[in-house]
């Protein structure tokens, strides 16, 4: 599996820095955001090192389709659905990404406004 030293959530996925996971399969694992933005605040990530959306490829069409799946699940799991959720991707520098592993942040728990700041 491809991972980089050097990335936080390659780090996260071999256990190298602590975290508190809620989910994990063979290809993505899920875990609580260290600065949460809202009362529930959750990030979905492949196990494979992708830096961003725009960096997949075809061969990644099932990976992305299981990242939305899994947030589904977690929803599902933990009663999110009833509240409602927002599901994020920040895509490169301009869009506010600071982790440069592909995530879906989960976000629920409070009203959000659109368009989103
Ligand atoms: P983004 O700005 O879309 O790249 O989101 C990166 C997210 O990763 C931010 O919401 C950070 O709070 C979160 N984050 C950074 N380091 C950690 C960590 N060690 N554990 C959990 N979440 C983290
Ligand atoms: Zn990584």
């Amino acid at each position: 599996m491809s991972r980089d030293t050097s990335c936080i959530f390659c780090r996260i996925i071999e256990r190298k820095i602590p975290s508190h996971i809620v989910f994990e399969d063979d290809t993505v694992i899920a875990f609580e955001d260290i600065n949460p933005q809202a009362p529930v605040h959750m990030l979905v990530v492949p196990k494979r090192h992708i830096p961003e959306i725009h960096s997949m490829t075809e061969a990644d069409r099932e990976l992305v389709g299981h990242l939305f799946f899994t947030a589904k699940r977690i929803a599902d799991d933990t009663g999110l659905d009833a509240k409602g959720y927002r599901l994020v991707i920040n895509n490169g520098r301009g869009a506010g990404q600071t982790v440069f592993h592909v995530h879906l942040h989960i976000l629920s728990g409070r009203r959000f406004t659109w368009p989103p700041g």
